[in-house]
């Protein structure tokens, strides 16, 4: 099975692959994972992307299809699950080619659903471990007080530097005109599934569940 997990920044797209690769043996294949990952390492590309991401504009189509391309080779487990791709129309075409040319193809297109109210909040308050990617949060997950990730034991959390209001704006301002447009894009192929994304996240997960599964 393949999904897409498509939504707003901060609405818990990135939460709730960890659980699908958890329970389904699925791979996530997040472009921001992998951009930040070309950033930190300085490559020739991650220095192109660098101020882009760091703006929260969206870098262009060709990078991240080519992203996406190198991944779609090989052991495809429990399936894909494609978190924040695509992000246009452009990506979303071209993801329906990537998948028909290795014998693949979309099964579901999850919408976590969140006020932009809530997303500001949740943005600005959230880390992550370093070593293993645990989510936390300032006020409704904070990290252990004895500075150990509670799931690796590892004491690296780290803020997004686009994890601030600024930048967020930006993010939100480039997912209403340029990803939105793919709801009804995948409500047209009968792919599009929607879930509050709000919910506790064992609701949440439990939601995404039953979409998948019905
Ligand atoms: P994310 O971790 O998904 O929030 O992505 C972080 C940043 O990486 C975004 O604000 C964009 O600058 C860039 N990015 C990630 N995925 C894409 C994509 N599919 N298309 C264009 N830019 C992307």
């Amino acid at each position: 099975m393949n999904i897409i997990l498509v939504g707003p920044p901060g609405a818990g797209k990135g939460t709730q692959a960890r659980h699908l690769v958890e329970t389904r043996n699925m791979i996530q294949l997040s472009t921001g994972d992998m951009l930040r990952e070309a950033r930190d390492s300085g490559s020739e590309m991650g220095q192109v992307v660098a101020d882009v991401m760091a703006r929260g504009d969206l870098v262009t189509d060709e990078i991240v299809i080519g992203l996406i391309r190198e991944r779609l080779e090989g052991d495809k487990k429990g399936g894909f699950i494609f978190d924040g791709f695509p992000r246009t129309l452009a990506q979303a075409v071209a993801l329906g080619e990537l998948l028909e040319s290795v014998g693949e193809k979309l099964d579901a297109v999850i919408e976590l659903r969140v006020r932009d109210e809530a997303l500001v909040a949740r943005i600005t308050g959230r880390s992550t471990c370093g070593n293993c990617g645990e989510v936390y949060h300032d006020v409704t997950a904070p990290q252990p007080a004895d500075g150990k990730c509670a799931i690796c034991g590892a004491s690296d959390f780290k803020r997004r530097a686009d994890d601030n209001e600024t930048s967020l704006m930006n993010r939100l301002m480039e997912y209403y005109k340029k990803t939105s447009p793919l709801l009804g894009y995948y409500f047209a192929h009968g792919l599009l599934k929607r879930v509050d994304g709000l919910a506790d996240i064992k609701v949440v997960q439990a939601s995404i569940a039953a979409a998948l599964d019905n």
